[in-house]
């Protein structure tokens, strides 16, 4: 038999593949070659046949495909700490505007790089993120290794004053943020050696014109990009939303035409039942993100109805932490809730997902749903080397009977160990490679310094006295 040589060889880990027979290899291993998966099996069958320079011993660790996690804003990590302080999510662009465009992409970029370690730590190797100026986005995805379909969020409104319940639909900011948009797909499309994918995102349908909906739809379809866009995330929304349409959210999307196979809404928690048939009639994706709406005391997410319609789902972190071990717990906690309360119906607990059916939809479901499974989402030959593996050698995962489950209910993004992306190792066991961790962290610091100092300037009645002081704030 000839032996190939390999990049990468991973050998002796619990593989799970994610493949259609949702198969576990209990001692398998993986070969790896020029960014793509070559070979996978047992592992005395797949060492006979490659050998590698870079061996990487998998005893007692679970091999996955890395997280595709479908909805993040990674520039908002100066937001961390700050989460009961809701204004200022929407507030900072008062700062942005004071700031220049110029500085404003440069210091997100510094706050993304933040975000990415964190994610690629924990073990995302896809993030689907939108943000304005994602400029800052596409250069952290390049810089980091990490695979990414980005977009600039596109609104009519002015964002800064939507907390005071104020929406001013200007269609000429519309134009220049949908201007914007295109120009990052023209910049940034496939860049990154192939990791970058720009897409389109308007931000809700409370905060674009009909007219903006409808260009972005044509310029989407254009350019054979999927859209991505927030849906009844919040009261606020949904009222906002049923003031401005005489209907809800969901229905006017519907409506005029938005909702398809080719749109991915996030959130969608302010629904009702006729809101759930459009989704599930329309084949629009939902992008859920537990962790940011546990975060505030909203309504719990119909993840059972969603499951039993059938509509086809991914798991995001959002803007909270990246860890989608958690994200994956809570989704479960989330349909254990919905299975329990009125009206829902115990009858429906043969829709409840199989721990290894929560962890295929935040992997091979997020790729699906992003339509990117052609290429990632599960360890099988051909695909691209997007895989994690996670150290099973710790007391809270000990014993292993059935891993699928062990993962599910026990594992925690710190016990990612090695990180793969397009068959380049980002993380071993000592940390991250490629960039430097501690300058990215000091940097990252400061960049949150200067945009936070900047809004407690702008709004003095924000500083609370049990915030730490930070340096460089003006009021220090
Ligand atoms: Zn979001």
């Amino acid at each position: 038999m000839v032996m190939c040589v390999a990049d990468i060889l991973i050998r002796n880990g619990i593989v799970f593949t994610m493949d259609d027979d949702e198969r576990i290899i209990k001692d398998g291993a993986v070969a790896i070659e020029d960014g793509r998966i070559v070979d996978v099996g047992e592992t005395k069958d797949v060492v006979n046949k490659h050998s590698a320079e870079h061996v990487l011993d998998a005893d007692k660790m679970a091999v996955l495909p890395g997280f595709v996690n479908v909805h993040t804003h990674i520039p908002t990590s100066f937001f961390r700490g700050l989460y009961s302080e809701h204004n200022l999510m929407f507030g900072i662009r008062d700062v942005y505007t004071d700031m220049g465009e110029k500085d404003v992409v440069d210091t997100l970029y510094k706050t993304s790089l933040v975000s990415c370690l964190e994610l690629i730590r924990f073990g995302s190797t896809t993030i689907k993120d939108n943000y304005d100026l994602a400029d800052s986005i596409a250069w952290a995805i390049r810089d980091t290794g990490l695979r990414g379909m980005i977009s600039e969020l596109v609104y009519d409104v002015d964002l800064a004053r939507v907390p005071e319940e104020m929406y001013d639909l200007d269609p000429e900011r519309g134009k220049k943020k949908l201007r914007r948009a295109i120009k990052l797909l023209e910049e940034w499309d496939g860049k990154g050696e192939g990791r970058i994918n720009v897409v389109f995102s308007p931000l809700s349908p409370e905060k674009c014109t009909i007219g903006l909906l409808h260009e972005i739809q044509e310029v989407a379809d254009r350019y054979g990009k999927i859209k991505t866009i927030h849906l009844a995330s919040s009261e606020a929304e949904e009222r906002e939303g049923r003031k401005m349409f005489n209907k809800s959210p969901v229905e006017h999307l519907y409506d005029i035409g938005f909702l398809g196979p080719q749109t991915l809404a996030a959130h969608c928690i302010y629904t009702n039942d006729i809101d759930t048939g459009l989704l599930a009639k329309s084949k629009t994706g939902i992008m859920h993100c537990p962790l940011s709406q546990l975060r505030t005391p909203r309504r719990i997410a119909p993840v059972m109805d969603w499951l039993r319609n059938g509509i086809p789902l991914g798991i995001g972190t959002d803007n909270i932490m990246h860890d989608m071990f958690t994200a994956i717990r809570l989704m479960l906690f989330i349909a254990n809730h919905n299975l329990r309360s009125n009206p829902y119906n115990m009858s429906w607990s043969k829709y409840m997902p199989t721990p290894m059916e929560v962890l295929k939809i935040a992997t091979r479901g997020g790729a699906e749903l992003l339509k990117m499974d052609d290429e990632i989402g599960s360890i099988e030959v051909g695909k691209k080397a997007d895989l994690i593996t996670v150290n099973m050698r710790k007391p809270h995962l000990t014993p292993i009977i059935n891993p699928a489950e062990t993962l599910l209910w026990c594992a925690k993004g710190c016990d990612v160990e090695t990180v793969i992306v397009d068959g380049k190792i980002l993380k071993d066991k000592d940390g991250v490679k490629i960039v430097d961790e501690q300058k990215i962290l000091s940097e990252g610091k400061e960049a949150s310094d200067k945009l936070l100092g900047k809004f407690f300037e702008l709004h003095p009645e924000k500083m609370k006295p049990h915030y730490i002081a930070r340096e460089g704030l003006a009021f220090d």
